[in-house]
């Protein structure tokens, strides 16, 4: 089965993690420092700290801006469901905003609708490793006093304006799950410029307490407090000595998901029936998913049925995502409901995500973009 993600791991990759298990430290200690800087640099931010998943990751920034009870943040509805759940661990209120039918990217006029006097912040997410319109973006928390949070799981070296994602938002989060750009089996990072949202951070990621054990054995004493309500969301120097050794990939990584999607738009460019998502041409997509959109209607057949024969073929489509919205938790506990965001209940039903990744080679591209033709003719 081809899976529409997966990692890629060398021998290098694989020394790399050798090299810490034989090592003093295990967790806190100089791996993670070390990982830390390395993405702080690739993406061109003063501060990275690194934790246990993407999820944690998101808590934690919402942590950093102090979400609370009677806070309302505002999130596309196209999204993995942690990027509205991260308001949720802290008791704010998640409001679901529409997205753009050319992209599902979270839709700046409907962010100034969703906008009370209890709005604290906005999550964009760059869906797919298509960056937001950042500075449209930018100008609407500025306006409203919001802060600016990216949900940047899917965008890892991608570009906006002929600059890096990470450094564009208050606080840029990162997830290094498998089927992300680069992996440390489970991890995630938020990168930012603002000295108190980090000194807030990695308190957070440590039980709340104000030294760690590695800066306790340095100054070579028992005492530290424990300041605020923390939890452990820290990530081990075996998972950073991996993450390391993946970033210096990722250009390599980048270059072959765009080959493969510029396999993708080709093949699909004069279909009457598979239409790609748009592209905007100031950005630099990192292509974490390729998005096809097809008129199940139109066509005759069911997603479910096209689903069901790639799949049956080895080929491990996938659908990104449910609104989060329509998930049962969100209309039991904040009463949403069908026809709130209605581009993306809309696109929903029309959407499919091919494969995708660096292993993923040209025949294998060949042998899905046939199949999804063949089938689409037969019917
Ligand atoms: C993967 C992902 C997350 C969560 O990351 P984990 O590392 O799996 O916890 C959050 N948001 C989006 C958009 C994601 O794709």
């Amino acid at each position: 089965m081809i899976p529409y993600g997966r990692q890629k791991i060398d021998e290098e990759d694989i020394q790399a993690v050798v090299d810490v298990l034989r090592s003093e430290w295990l967790t806190t200690g100089p791996k993670v420092d070390e990982f830390e800087n390395d993405v702080a640099n690739y993406v061109g931010t003063q501060y990275a700290v690194a934790v246990s998943s993407g999820t944690s990751a998101l808590h934690t920034a919402m942590y950093a801006l102090d979400i609370g009870p009677t806070d309302e943040v505002i999130v596309p509805s196209i999204s993995f469901a942690a990027t509205a759940n991260c308001i949720v661990y802290q008791g704010g209120v998640p409001v679901f905003a529409d997205v753009l039918p050319e992209n599902l990217l979270i839709d700046p006029a409907c962010i100034e609708q969703k906008i009370t006097n209890k709005t604290k912040a906005v999550i964009a997410v760059d869906y797919a490793g298509h960056p937001c319109d950042y500075d449209r973006l930018k100008k609407i928390c500025d306006r409203y006093n919001l802060a600016f949070i990216a949900d940047s799981c899917h965008a890892l070296g991608a570009e906006y304006k002929g600059r890096k994602i990470g450094s564009l938002a208050d606080m840029t989060v990162f997830s290094f799950h498998p089927v992300k750009h680069i992996t440390t089996g489970e991890g995630g990072i938020i990168t930012c410029n603002n000295k108190e949202y980090y000194n807030r951070m990695k308190l957070f990621r440590n039980h709340g307490i104000s030294a760690d054990a590695r800066m306790r054995e340095k100054t070579g004493t028992w005492f530290y407090e424990m300041v605020d309500l923390g939890y452990n969301y820290r990530i081990s120097d075996i998972q950073c000595a991996l993450g390391i050794s993946q970033l210096k990939k990722l250009p390599e990584f980048l270059k072959r998901r765009r080959e493969i999607a510029e396999s993708y738009d080709k093949s699909f460019s004069d279909s009457a029936v598979i239409h790609p998502l748009k592209v905007q041409p100031n950005v630099g997509h990192a292509y974490h998913l390729y998005v096809i959109s097809i008129d199940f209607d139109q066509i005759g057949i069911s997603r479910q049925d096209v689903f069901k024969s790639l799949r049956e073929r080895g080929i491990g489509v996938n659908v990104h995502y449910i609104p989060i919205h329509l998930h049962p938790f969100y209309k039991k506990t904040y009463q949403t409901f069908e026809g709130e965001c209605p581009v993306a209940e809309y696109s929903y039903q029309k959407i499919l995500s091919l494969p995708i990744y660096p292993g993923l080679n040209s025949s294998d591209v060949h042998d899905i973009i046939e199949s999804l033709e063949k089938m689409i003719d037969v019917f």
